[in-house]
């Protein structure tokens, strides 16, 4: 496959404009960032809404809020978990460790991988897990393999994320299972809120699969999918009104006077019915 062709059908036809530096895939509607701009020109189309481009900063201080969804997430794939069969686990995007340290015990291994200095230093001094820092497509696994893959709210951000897969099916075997949580572009939300949807944020969010994309993609690379449902996700309030705030509104004094009050610590629980958790089998 070449650099003009579509990652999802194949096809040689040119990518239709959907919104700023967005394109659609004519032939089977795969959205994405125009990869034939450079992360500064999608990043200039839409910083006026993005004052630091970054996502909230305290990451640590949300580990009560990040372990919940860890263990919402987990009590699903556990369903198709066979203890025996399903032994050695590598998480891509493993960040902090809170997911791998949530589930160790349950596994013969579990190691991760990040490209994050912070997140990989964090991983190993405080849990002691086995994370390497590189990217997943220059790291050399050998002969590995592993029984299940975790991809969680990270395949949107990689520039190929067929190349992961691609590499995923090298590194597993029949009956191994994968599993993706990312932006529903078709859901109701996500067209209702158009180019305002708050997943629309390249160079950050660079994917913006729908459940029959995600699935096609998937096929080609010889995993199915057996699992496909909304999820939500506890948030604390710092994470959200950092995001008004500081992000979209630019008031980051509003932020410091919210925090000052305690109330960020605090939580709740929320599904937009916008993201998608997919659990696939490789064939
Ligand atoms: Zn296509």
């Amino acid at each position: 496959m070449d650099e003009t062709q579509c990652i999802v059908c194949g096809t040689k036809a040119a990518p239709a404009p959907l919104y700023r530096g967005i394109v659609r895939c004519p032939t089977c509607g795969y959205v994405s960032a125009d990869m034939r701009l450079t992360d500064e020109e999608l990043f200039a189309l839409y910083n006026e809404q993005f004052f630091t481009g970054a996502e909230f900063s305290d990451y640590a201080a949300d580990e009560r809020f990040f372990r919940k969804n860890f263990r919402l997430r987990f009590r699903e794939l556990k369903k198709f978990i066979a203890p025996a069969r399903h032994r050695h686990l590598l998480e891509i995007g493993s960040a902090y460790g809170f997911f791998l340290d949530e589930v160790r015990q349950e596994f013969a291994s579990v190691e991760g991988i990040d490209i994050t200095d912070a997140g990989v230093a964090h991983a190993r001094a405080r849990f002691n897990l086995n994370v390497v820092q590189a990217d997943f497509l220059a790291h050399d696994y050998g002969a590995q393999k592993f029984d299940v893959v975790c991809l969680w709210d990270t395949i949107e951000h990689l520039r190929a994320p067929h190349l992961y897969l691609e590499k995923i099916a090298a590194h597993t075997e029949r009956g191994a299972l994968l599993t993706i949580t990312t932006g529903d572009v078709a859901s109701l939300n996500a067209r209702l809120r158009g180019k305002q949807w708050r997943m629309i944020h390249p160079p950050t969010h660079l994917h913006y699969f729908a459940p029959e994309t995600l699935a096609r993609l998937l096929e080609r690379y010889g995993f199915e999918v057996i699992y496909n449902r909304y999820c939500g996700f506890y948030r604390s309030l710092g994470n959200v009104a950092y995001n008004i705030f500081v992000l979209r509104w630019q008031r980051p004094g509003f932020f410091r006077q919210l925090e000052r009050t305690g109330l960020t610590k605090f939580g709740f629980y929320l599904n937009l019915y916008d993201i998608m958790y997919v659990i696939a089998r490789r064939r």
